[in-house]
């Protein structure tokens, strides 16, 4: 079938979700293509990005053979384009007051038996606080939908992370993931300096976001969500995180969605998203949903793969949603981002004790383990734990990013800042263990560089993080 890309337009927004074209690519790529799939893997190879057609040819794959080969392009293709760090960040969530009633959240309005509360901003300055302790340099802010969040409220806990500092501590990049905003909104929430801002469709498919989001909901409107980047874009935020809530539906439906977003803001923006999320649905309060599309291991796994090879310079994200050993398996497929440390409850880290209490939380954390242990193993499995926010420090994002993220600019920039913020939260923050662990990494990497001027200036930069210098940048 020939395959046309579209991306219309009408009074109701922009729809660039076919959904009849999705489902004949599904259809037609039921049995496995190993020559097909072998010119995609060498195209991908090539860092060329996938249309739809080559992604759902991918998704057929089923014998192990191919199946092997897929998941070691994908290896490949996070070694060649993000290197081996990890970037660490940590949700901050401010308020779950929700007027919507998605029916797998936790927050929804009908969840009679959910606490409700937004953080003062005491209280939001002593979360800094503590997360600064532990190391954390990175933040996602995360709000339900109510008329308390708005633009200005998001942008005032903005400010408020990055003017918070404790000794050596500070954020120094806030992402977002809130209810979508129209385009002002963006502006006010892009003035405070924001990095990412991330929403999910949850679901592509329009007749399962219909029974999951009632319709008189403001979150009921699939367009107004679908669009929330188009406006995000002409708000001024040209870094932008997609993402889907796999479980709802069919995850090859809502992974062939995921790649026609990422192709309708590259096309028509010329800025792919900046990440692509997938969580799986967990367990939450009062939730007793049939579940009919759970997405298996072996297809998390393939479809993480998938999308490493489809958007390869997209960073993916997994969340501690995903237990440690789904994490140790999948890390190397192509994820560049996992939390860490991670507390859910409104208020969580400043509590003593990590037992959830789902009554005052959005669902089931799978990997509880802390900050320190999660960078230990990371550096054992040798990936280089990053808290790095130079690109969108010094203005490499969007489309610069898109335009430096090409050969070299890992060598030059990403593995080095990597190291640089490893080094801060080894002085500041490690245990001994993971002292000893990250330092013994760092000179391994740096016994890997050639370049002998740029191999200096980096350990000039760490010898000046051991006298006590911080935030040290390429
Ligand atoms: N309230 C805003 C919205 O809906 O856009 C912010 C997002 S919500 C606080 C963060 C994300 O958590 C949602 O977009 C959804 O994908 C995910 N989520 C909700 N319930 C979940 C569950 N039971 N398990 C895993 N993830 C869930
Ligand atoms: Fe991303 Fe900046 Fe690290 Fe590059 S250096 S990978 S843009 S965080």
């Amino acid at each position: 079938m020939k395959y046309n890309y579209i991306d219309s337009s009408n009074e109701n927004g922009i729809n660039f979700i076919d959904e009849p074209l999705i489902n004949s690519l599904i259809n037609e790529n039921i049995e496995e293509d190993p020559i097909l799939c072998r010119e995609i893997f060498a195209k991908s190879r090539q860092k060329q990005p996938l249309n739809l057609q080559d992604t759902a040819a991918l998704i057929s794959i089923k014998s192990p053979e191919l199946l092997n080969e897929l998941f070691e392009t994908a290896r490949e293709l996070k070694r060649d384009i993000y290197g081996k760090r990890i970037v660490l960040f940590a949700p901050l969530y401010v308020g779950n007051y929700c007027v919507n009633d998605c029916t797998y959240c936790g927050f929804r309005r009908s969840a009679r038996g959910t606490i409700r509360k937004t953080l003062t901003k005491e209280e939001l300055v002593e979360e800094i606080y503590h997360l600064e302790d532990l190391g954390h340099k990175r933040l996602i802010l995360v709000f339900g939908e109510s008329p308390k969040y708005t633009p200005e409220f998001i942008a005032e806990c903005v400010r408020i992370c990055y003017s918070t500092k404790k000794g050596n501590g500070e954020i120094r990049r806030v992402n977002i993931n809130a209810a979508p905003l129209d385009i002002e909104g963006y502006k006010t929430v892009k003035a405070a300096g924001i990095g990412t801002f991330q929403v999910f469709q949850e679901t592509y498919h329009r007749a399962t976001y219909a029974k999951y989001h009632p319709a008189n909901d403001i979150k009921g409107n699939y367009m107004w969500r679908l669009n929330a980047m188009d406006r995000a874009f002409k708000g001024g935020i040209d870094d932008m995180g997609i993402g889907v809530l796999f479980g709802l539906y069919d995850w090859r439906f809502d992974l062939l969605s995921l790649v026609a977003h990422s192709l309708h803001l590259q096309n028509r923006y010329g800025v792919g998203p900046h990440t692509i999320s997938f969580p799986r649905i967990q367990p939450a309060q009062d939730m007793t949903l049939p579940l009919p599309y759970r997405v298996s291991d072996e297809n998390f796994k393939k479809l993480v793969a998938i999308l490493r090879l489809a958007v390869p310079y997209t960073g993916l994200i997994m969340t501690a949603r995903e237990s440690k050993e789904i994490r140790d398996e999948v890390m190397e497929f192509g994820v560049s981002q996992i939390d860490a440390g991670t507390r859910l409850e409104i208020g969580g880290y400043q509590k003593e004790g990590k037992e959830q209490e789902l009554n005052k939380e959005q669902f089931k954390v799978g990997d509880t383990r802390d900050l320190d242990d999660v960078i230990r193993w990371l550096l054992e499995r040798e990936f280089i734990p990053s808290f790095c926010t130079s690109c969108y420090r010094v203005g490499r994002t969007g489309e610069h990013f898109m335009e430096y993220a090409i050969p070299g600019f890992i060598k030059k920039f990403c593995t080095p800042n990597a190291m640089l913020t490893l080094a801060e939260y080894l002085e500041d923050y490690a245990s001994d263990a993971t002292k000893a662990a990250g330092y013994a990494l760092i000179e391994k990497n740096l016994e890997t560089i050639t370049d002998i001027e740029q191999k200096q200036k980096i350990v000039a930069k760490l010898e000046a993080i051991k006298t006590g210098k911080r935030d040290l940048l390429f």
